[in-house]
């Protein structure tokens, strides 16, 4: 259905987009997740578009959007990040403009019109000037933009940045609504936007596809290395001793415990299952008291983390970090700034 082979995009020096291939399969709902400046509005805007490549190429339904646009173009219905409202028109006028750009035969405009302002429940205010909506209204306004004429492919750029809770589970319940007759692809920074709506993720980090899959299937990936993290009283040798006579022990990383003749470390298993057992056994017969045993959870987010913290890493080569830095960074991670824009939003005119 949409086919994206080896894109690039430089921005002068800056490579945002850096060879970029990917395949989107019909009726199936695809998320873009990366962290703030991943390329990901670059590469929706190139597939949409509205933005040239500088190498590469991107097929819609067998089209080349550079080729042949039209014909691409008509397969797509586009929410960019910023969507081109106009201001001084009334929500009906400005979908009747869309509509008319859009090519959509005459005596169809009136009903498509109808029908998507009715989807994303605009209705109630299709005679009031674009300017007096607030964010979530306008945002609605970009959405029945997008799906005007039904086109097959839906893409959506961060369509729930600047929402209150409210409006994203509103928006939500739309994109499902939509899966159901058209391939959709959304993007966002935010990870649980993703997993809550998507069956495919595509994560994204400096440009390149770090991963792709369904949720399900990106958590094992990184269960494959499912620690065990212990705590023992005891010196560094003594525990390094102790975890060499397990079998089931591929390797451990051992370090000093902050509490004084403690060590603790990060114990991988040999395959993929559950040591705690043959752990506690272990230290248990070699009179090593286990202050603290626990399985580390595998979680998305982890394989979020670690597939961008890596890219970026990588890519900037800057200090390294410890493993502690690692652990309380999830809670930096998001933006900010992106974070609390719904909140200030939230005074300008009410509901939605
Ligand atoms: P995302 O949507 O994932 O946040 P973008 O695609 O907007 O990321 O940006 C990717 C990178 O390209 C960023 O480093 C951004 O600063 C840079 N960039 C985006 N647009 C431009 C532009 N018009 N000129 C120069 N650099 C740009
Ligand atoms: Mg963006």
């Amino acid at each position: 259905m949409i086919e994206v082979r080896n894109l690039v995009k430089r921005y002068g020096t800056h490579l945002a987009v850096d060879h970029l291939s990917f395949t989107v399969e019909k009726g199936q709902i695809y998320g873009f997740l990366g962290p703030n400046g991943a390329g990901k509005s670059t590469t929706m805007n190139i597939m949409t578009g509205y933005l040239g490549a500088t190498e590469g190429e991107v097929l819609i339904n067998g089209h080349n959007i550079l080729e042949e646009p039209e014909e691409a173009k008509k397969c797509i219905g586009y929410l960019p990040e910023m969507p081109p409202l106009y201001l001084e028109m009334r929500v009906r006028e400005y979908m009747d403009f869309a509509a008319e750009l859009k090519k959509i035969p005459k005596k169809e405009r009136k009903s498509a019109v109808e029908q998507a302002m009715k989807m994303v429940k605009l209705t109630d205010v299709e005679n009031r000037l674009i300017k007096n909506l607030s964010k979530g209204y306008k945002q609605r306004v970009g959405l029945a933009q997008a799906i005007l004429g039904f086109p097959e492919i839906i893409i959506l750029d961060e369509p729930t940045v600047g929402l209150d809770p409210k409006q994203i589970i509103e928006i939500r319940e739309l994109i499902r609504e939509l899966a159901k007759e058209h391939t959709v692809i959304l993007s966002s920074h935010i990870l649980a936007e993703i997993q809550e709506v998507c069956d495919y993720i595509m994560i994204i980090s400096g440009g390149k596809l770090v991963a792709s899959d369904t949720p399900e299937n990106l958590e094992k990936l990184l269960e494959g290395q499912r620690s065990v993290e212990i705590l023992a009283k005891g010196t560094e040798d003594k525990v390094r001793m102790i975890l060499k006579s397990i079998p089931e022990v591929k390797s451990a990383d051992v370090k000093p415990g902050e509490e004084g003749g403690t060590t603790k470390a990060s114990v991988i298993p040999t395959e993929n299952q559950d040591i705690r057992e043959n752990v506690f056994r272990a230290f248990a017969g070699a009179d090593c008291p286990l202050l603290m045993l626990y399985h580390s959870r595998t979680t998305l987010e982890d394989v979020f983390l670690e597939l961008t913290q890596k890219e970026s890493a990588a890519a900037k080569q800057t200090e390294s970090k410890t493993e502690e830095d690692d652990l309380w960074d999830e809670d930096n991670v998001w933006d900010d700034e992106e974070l609390y824009e719904g909140e200030e939003e939230s005074g300008d005119g009410g509901d939605l």
